[in-house]
């Protein structure tokens, strides 16, 4: 998958708007880490005082007591620091994480649409990792570094500037290969992060159609696509493991052609009295002490790209505009009782590259009793159940709820209205009870126990081992289709909504499920209004009106009889397509 850097915002802020929070406990942790180092240093000062002392008539006890405590409190400092710093890099991680998830959730249904879930999942878990060491080793030793390097360049200085400015070339040298290096090593690790969310992609896709693939017998071909997906993220890996490897030993190799050099032309000034030969060896002393700074800001450097590297595709998602966010209280939005719906003039269509889905729809909802949605495949059913929903808006044309515009309304007083069915009736991993309240969690015992009534669940609820605690597996599979279904009648009926969006299951029901479910929907009716997509015959027979779909037109609205007599679209639809036999057809 593509990730654009879609904000105009340089990477370098945005990665430091991560980190900025953190500030003042990344300082305490390098403060904490050098004060550990000063420690460690002045512990060699203290052993020389203690080795002075042997021989002459002095106690001991003091000083190797002073050197044990420095030395305890050198590491305990040096741990405490470690663990600050360790912990604040958790918290960036931690932090990123939050927003991320808390974007997601609320992301508009276009948008998500276009990304796959399991990349998603990748951005979440993988990417915000590599902000870890942004911290650490990309921050916190990367000042220490310049610090130390800055030192040691002007001890060098004093000693001799001809020599220095041997080696500030060198220095210059290695900034010239890693301003080369380092953004192929941001790339690489971009790349890296997108195959390893590919990776995740193709496993979701699989995991998700699990029992398909079984029945298909595409485990090993789904298998080869996920290996591949994971080689590439393997290869593309190995490139920013290359280009890492290149800039260590680049800056190896100058730090060594340094000391070559420093040696040459050191030599050469000690040979014409320029510099004293003790000078010399304290600069190449000192050339030495420089390699481990140069390293240290490299790998920070290295690190910092791969911080980088991640935030564009972190940007990506939080750069996508997302829902209102539902307030604490929901507005009663659009008072009680049954809805009246009106759809006026709808036209819409998925995207500015797809065919119109719904071309001048109108038709009302009358409050109460049981409207149904037929017509062919790829009608439009689904869709006006989504502009209901308001999952998408409308190009043009209105939807009015009450006379009024549902634009108009809060989206989650609106949302909070509706009750809405999918055909595949999800049932999430959980107890069944968690599945019942998920779209009310305040729902009492006894709200559950007439809802299960109503839906006809409660011999279900006797059956299973553990009652409505009992877990249901993932996406309900251990109930059958018809349960599943009655399931998430329950869960939406337990809203209280005033618009119950029903899309009926097009699978074949046992002639029992048939009954329960015409019962559940009929009785349904009676208390709030019921929009069925129907493809059973039973349905659209109890139906109070039943609207034609066909080719995104509303074609024809009437009862059963009428549109028997009248329609010849909807009288092939009740002979061929209604899920019941045809000689039971009334009329
Ligand atoms: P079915 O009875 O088969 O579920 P339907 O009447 O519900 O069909 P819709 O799902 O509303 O039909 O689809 C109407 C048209 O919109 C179809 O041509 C379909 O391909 C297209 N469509 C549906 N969902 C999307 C989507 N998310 N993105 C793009 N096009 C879509």
């Amino acid at each position: 998958m593509k990730t654009p850097g879609s904000s105009p915002a340089s990477p370098w802020r945005l990665l430091l708007t991560h980190v900025r929070p953190y500030r003042w406990t990344l300082v305490l942790g390098g403060v904490l880490g050098l004060a550990g180092s000063l420690a460690g240093l002045a512990t060699p000062l203290v052993a020389k005082n203690l080795i002075d002392s042997f021989g002459r008539d002095v106690s001991l006890t003091g000083p190797v007591l002073a050197l044990s405590a420095l030395v305890m409190v050198g590491a305990v400092i040096s741990a405490l620091g470690g663990y600050v710093l360790e912990r604040t890099a958790e918290s960036v991680v931690l932090s990123a994480r939050l927003r991320l998830v808390r974007r997601m959730l609320r992301l508009r249904v276009p948008d998500v649409d276009r990304l796959e879930p399991g990349d998603l999942q990748s951005r979440v878990t993988a990417d915000t990792t590599l902000l870890r060491a942004v911290c650490t080793t990309g921050i916190t030793n990367g000042v220490t570094a310049v610090f130390t390097l800055a030192g040691c360049v002007a001890l060098m200085a004093a000693m001799d500037a001809v020599l220095l400015l041997v080696t500030l070339a060198v220095l210059v040298a290695i900034g010239a290969i890693n301003l080369f290096v380092l953004p192929r090593i941001r790339k690489a690790t971009n790349a890296a992060q997108a195959a390893l969310g590919e990776v995740g992609a193709t496993l979701d896709r699989s995991l998700q159609a699990f029992r398909t693939v079984k029945a298909s017998g595409a485990e090993e071909r789904e298998t080869v696509a996920v290996e591949e997906a994971a080689r590439r993220a393997w290869r593309r890996g190995l490139s920013a493991a290359g280009w890492s490897a290149a800039a260590g030993t680049s800056t190896w190799l100058a730090v060594q052609l340094a000391f070559l050099a420093v040696l040459g032309v050191g030599g050469v000034r000690v040979s014409s009295g320029a510099l004293e030969v003790s000078s010399l060896i304290a600069f190449l002393l000192y050339l030495f002490y420089l390699m481990a700074p140069i390293a240290q800001l490299v790998q920070a450097a290295v690190q910092l790209q791969a911080g980088l590297a991640v935030i564009p595709r972190l940007r990506e998602v939080e750069d996508l505009p997302s829902e209102p966010v539902a307030p604490a209280e929901i507005p009663a939005a659009t008072g009680s009782g049954p809805a009246a719906v009106t759809l006026s003039g709808v036209n819409f269509r998925y995207g500015e590259d797809r065919p119109q889905a719904l071309h001048d729809v109108s038709f009302d909802i009358p409050a109460g009793g049981m409207t149904a949605l037929v017509g062919p495949s790829g009608a439009g059913k689904s869709t006006i159940f989504a502009l209901l929903e308001r999952f998408y808006e409308p190009g043009s044309g209105t939807i009015a709820v009450d006379g009024r515009d549902i634009r108009d309304l809060p989206l989650a007083g609106w949302r909070s209205t509706l009750g809405y069915v999918e055909q595949d009736s999800p049932v999430l991993s959980g107890t069944l009870r968690q599945n019942l309240v998920f779209g009310a969690p305040d729902a009492t015992d006894d709200e559950v126990a007439e809802v299960l009534g109503r839906t006809r669940l409660e011999d279900l609820v006797r059956r299973l081992p553990e009652g409505l605690e009992t877990a249901v597996g993932h996406r309900g599979q251990m109930l059958s289709g018809g349960e599943r279904q009655r399931v998430a009648i329950a869960r939406a009926l337990l809203r209280t909504p005033r618009l119950l969006l029903l899309d009926e299951a097009t699978s074949q029901l046992d002639a029992v499920n048939e009954m329960r479910l015409r019962d559940v929907i009929t009785e349904v009716a009676g208390t709030t209004t019921v929009l069925v997509i129907a493809h059973r015959l039973s349905t659209v027979t109890t139906a109070d009106r039943i609207v034609v779909l066909s080719d995104g037109r509303v074609r024809a609205v009437g009862t059963h009889r009428e549109l028997l007599a009248q329609d010849g679209l909807y009288r092939e639809l009740a002979t061929t397509q209604f899920l019941a036999n045809a000689e039971t057809l009334p009329g």
